[in-house]
Formats: structure tokens, sequence, C-alpha cells
């Protein structure tokens, strides 16, 4: 069997012009970088921003297991599916970040026959729009320290400095670390941390905002430190804005390549699901839109945390709002909620099956409460047997929801016309009535409380104490009608990552709470969530090289 990686460098690739006239884009907005990726400029979206829009596809999943279960895959897949259907379709995705494809997980650019290619270079540096992040995130900080050095004119009081310095690699050795050691011409000393890349607010600023104006004006209201009397300090009190939005300007185009069979793909963006808001930007979707009759856009891990925060902070931020949204299950992972080790996926284990499809009931139900249309797909595997199968699809006819067996893994688009046929049956025949699951005018607890109760399951929501002062102290400083963007292990829908299935009765415990000011949402730490993920034993960075010939490999 070939990997993904062999699979991608076989590929028949078109050069990015011809891909980009299948949405009719003017070769003149195109904004190369070689042959096969472009960025899209800001004039085109000026060109077609009041033509009607497409119908918008979220896809979500299950809780996934430790390898990802295929959402990007069946994302892929879809869009290729309906490419050969001969509609105007685009996938609207997320950039992979270096994190976890140096870690466990391998890259994010799909799988077997349903990828986005050149897949090595989106998942290694791309057309640098994660440099440039991590640079005004970085460049951000330095100003912010060098302003305390230089005489402290803001009254900063390093003890309350709430901006992180990001890289983005795992790297759990800068969790925690001291900064400015040395003389006194190095700088102040305090303690300092690193966060992700994709955790880095100014991720999320890039992802939501609309345009340079409005990235300027989130970049401002950063929230860096508070003074010794309490006063929040922003951004632009230390006259980083402009500079910033210098490092940002390309990074703010959304990136147009192409699927394994030549539909379009727009990839911008990359927070992750669990520590971030886990969606592609605001203006690659909305772009997306406009330029085709289907979108088919992918947010990051399970339906409890992508989905949760696409319905609840992007759609409200971008006032949009999705035609349906596809489920995506796999007998692997529906076996490993009802309780079996990865070690035995392969067998076929009905009692397990029954036990874990308890994970896909309360998904559905959960995307249900949005009021919008599910599709089950279930995402097949080799080893998935037909007994297994047909249990998975009575239990969703049962539910009264659509269920797909796709296939694009290993047949491409041809694998996924059965969910494309079912998609747009159901966006025919069934309204969505999307609404978000809770008014942002409640109190910062009542929200929190609402998403731990209604997506996660959850009896009660305990705070430590320094969450709970910080609570008090946001609402105080006017942050309380924003929206929550929850961090919280993508494994369990509980904040315990050992608690499978579908727990219920459980505390969610809220360990940090802060501002994202500029993003617009108040986070809210769940467990032991950390901000910056590290490597395992071994690191699939261990089996990546470059052989005799030039060519990447032991990427997948
Ligand atoms: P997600 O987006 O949910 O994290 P991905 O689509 O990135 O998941 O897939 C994760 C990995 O699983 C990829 O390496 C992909 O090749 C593999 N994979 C996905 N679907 C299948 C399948 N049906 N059979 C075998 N491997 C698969
Ligand atoms: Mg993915």
């Amino acid at each position: 069997m070939k990997s993904d990686i062999q699979i991608a460098q076989k590929a028949n690739l078109k050069h990015i012009s011809e891909v980009a006239k299948k949405l009719s884009i003017p070769e003149e907005d195109l904004e190369y970088y070689g042959k096969y990726k472009a960025k899209l400029s800001d004039e085109l979206w000026e060109k077609i921003k009041d033509r009607p829009d497409g119908k918008l596809i979220l896809v979500t999943a299950i809780n996934p297991t430790p390898a990802g279960e295929g959402k990007t895959t069946t994302t892929i897949g879809l869009g290729q599916a309906l490419g050969k259907m001969n509609i105007k379709s685009v996938v609207a995705l997320r950039e992979p970040s270096l994190g976890p494809c140096f870690g466990i997980k391998g890259g994010a650019a799909g799988g077997g026959y349903a990828q986005v290619v050149p897949m090595e270079d989106l998942n290694l540096h791309f057309t640098g729009d994660f440099h440039a992040v991590t640079s005004a995130n970085n460049l951000l900080a330095a100003m912010l320290d060098n302003h305390i050095h230089q005489g402290n004119e803001l009254n900063i009081d390093p003890n309350q400095i709430v901006w992180k310095r990001c890289v983005d690699i795992n790297d759990r050795v800068l969790r925690n670390i001291v900064v400015g050691l040395g003389r006194k011409a190095d700088g102040v000393v305090r303690e300092d941390h690193f966060v992700i890349t994709v955790a880095s607010e100014i991720m999320a600023v890039l992802c939501l905002a609309e345009n340079m104006e409005d990235l300027k004006e989130r970049l401002g209201r950063i929230v860096v430190a508070y003074t010794y009397d309490g006063k929040p300090v922003f951004a632009k009190d230390l006259k980083a804005v402009g500079a910033m939005a210098a490092l940002l300007k390309d990074a703010m185009k959304p990136n147009l390549i192409q699927t394994l069979e030549n539909t379009p793909a727009i990839v911008h963006g990359g927070p992750f699901a669990n520590i971030a808001h886990g969606c592609n930007s605001i203006r690659a979707t909305k772009m997306a839109l406009k330029l085709a009759d289907v979108v088919v856009t992918e947010a990051g891990f399970g339906a409890d945390l992508g989905a949760e925060k696409f319905l609840n902070i992007k759609c409200r931020a971008a006032g949009i709002k999705p035609d349906a949204v596809v489920l995506v299950a796999t007998i692997r992972a529906l076996k490993y909620n009802g309780g079996i080790p990865k070690t035995e996926f392969s067998a076929e284990n009905l009692d397990a099956l029954k036990k874990g499809i308890v994970n896909l009931e309360k998904h559905i139900e959960n995307v249900q409460k949005f009021g919008i249309p599910v599709v089950v797909a279930l995402n097949r595997f080799m080893t998935d047997t037909p007994a297994e199968i047909d249990f998975v699809r009575h239990f969703c006819e049962e539910r009264n929801c659509e269920f797909s067996l796709c296939e694009v893994w290993e047949k491409g688009g041809k694998g996924g016309i059965d969910l494309a046929e079912k998609l747009l049956k159901t966006m025919e025949e069934k309204q969505s009535n999307y609404k978000p699951l809770y008014d942002l005018n409640l109190p910062i607890k009542e929200k929190i409380e609402i998403i731990a109760k209604e997506i996660y399951g959850a009896g009660k929501v305990t705070y430590d104490p320094a969450a709970d002062s910080a609570i008090k102290k946001l609402e105080e400083l006017g942050y309380g009608n924003l929206p929550i963007c929850m961090a919280k292990n993508q494994y369990s829908l509980s904040d315990d990552p050992s608690k499978l299935g579908r727990p219920t009765g459980f505390t969610v415990n809220i360990r940090e709470v802060y501002v994202s000011a500029g993003a617009g949402f108040v986070v809210a730490i769940t467990g032991t969530m950390m901000t910056m993920p590290g490597l395992p034993k071994i690191p699939a960075a261990e089996k990546i090289d470059v052989d005799e010939n030039g060519r990447i490999v032991g990427l997948f």
C-alpha cells in the first residue's frame, strides 16, 4: 500500500492558474508562489463581494483517537466528488502546524486518494503565513520587554504580563522560562512562557479579521499586560500595531492550491481546536462562498471543540451560517470509545462498537441543537467489517439522520459521490435553522456552563480561585459580553481525556481564564490543558528526511 506522501508525489498537478479558472478567478488576482501555489489578491474580494453566497457545508467529527480520524480526508474527498459531478465547489481548510507534523499525528493535507497538493509544501513552510504570525507575535513580546527596560513609562507590572512568546514547534521546555538573565543591559529578569504559534492570539486575529483595517483594530486591542494599579495595557500603547500589520500583510491573503483531482482548495490560517478556536480564516471562507456554489470546510477535532467554536464564535463573527454538517465517524474510533486499545482496532468487535457509539449519538444531538441538518459520513477503513458498517448505518437511520459510507481515502472523489448526493438532497429538502447556542449578553460563567452542560454533558462546573477572580475582573473591564473559547482535551467530551464514550454528570474544572480582546473572545482553560504541547517519546520527526534526489520522505 502506498503512503500518503507517495500518492501525493505521483499526483498530476495542474498549473495553479488552470485550477483558478475553475472558479473564474482572473489571472491578475493570483500572486504566484511557484507553479502550484498562489495567494488571492485583496482586489479579488472587491470584485466578488456583492455576489450571492454558495452553500456552506461544515465537516466535523466524533471524538478522535490519537491518530486523527479523517475529517480533512473526508472534506477533500467530498470536494473531489462534487468536482466529479461538475459542481462548482471549493474546499476551505486550515494550514497545518509543524507541531503535529513532527509530533504524533503527522501532516494535515488529507490522506490516501483525498489529499491537497503539494503536500510537502503545505505541511512544511507553505507560503510563510505561520512565520509571519510567529514574527508578529514575538515582535510584540520584544517591544514589551524593551519598553520595561527603557524606563517603563506605561507602569507595566512585570508580574502581570499576559503576552507570551510563540514558536510553531512542540517544545515543552519553553512552557515556563526565565528571560532577561545576565547584566543590566540584558533586560529585566522575569518569568515568561511560550505558546505554540497555532495558539497565539495573532493566529486567531488573522483568522477572524475581515480586512486590513479590522486587523489593525484587533491588533491594537490586544491586552499584553496590566499596570501596577491593575489597568490593561494594549498593543497599541506599545505602538506595535503598524509593524505587526506590515509583517502580516501577505499572510492576510488566502492561499489557493489543488486536490489530487485538481479541484480548487483555499487553505488559510490554522488555529488548533483544543487550545484555540480551530477554524480557517473568515476571509478564506467568505471568498470561497462568493467563488463557488458549494463550499466544504473543516473545523478541528471533535464537534465538541471545532464545531462548537465554528458555530458559536466564527459564524457569529462572520455573519455566515452552514447549510449542513457532515459528522465523520470511524468504526475504529467508535470501538476505541467503547474501551478497546489501539492494538485491537482491526478485529471485528460489535460489543465495543455498541458501547462506543454513544459518542456518535451525543455529537448528532449536539449539532442538532444548533438547528442544522446532519449527515453522518462513515470513513471506511480496510478493516471495517460488513456487520460493523450495518450496525452504524441502522443506528443513524433510527435517529432520522442520513448515513453515507465514505470511501474517499481508497477511491478519491468517486468514493464520495454517495455522500455528495446525500448532502445535496439534504440541503434541498431540509432547511438550516442555524442559531448559536448562547446569548452573548449572559455572564461569562453562564456561557461556560451552557457549553459544558449542553455540549459536553457535564453535571457541574467548578473554578480555581484564580479563574474565579479573573472572571470578575474581565467583567469589570467590560469583556463580559464576548463569546467563550474553551480549551479542552480532544479525546473526551469531558475535561478528562480518559473518560471515553458518552460520560455524564461529571465536573468540568476551569483552571485559568483570560481575554483575547483582539480575537474577541474569552479563553477558558479546563483540566490540565496546555497551550504548548510536547513531543512524544518517538517523534514523527525521526522518520523525515530528504533523499539523494532532493525529495522529501517520511512525511505523512
Ligand atoms: P483529521 O482531519 O480528522 O485529523 P485526517 O484526515 O488528517 O484526520 O487523517 C488522519 C490520518 O488518517 C491520515 O494520515 C490519513 O491518511 C489517515 N486516514 C484517514 N482516513 C483513512 C482511511 N479511511 N483509511 C486509512 N487511513 C485513513
Ligand atoms: Mg484535519
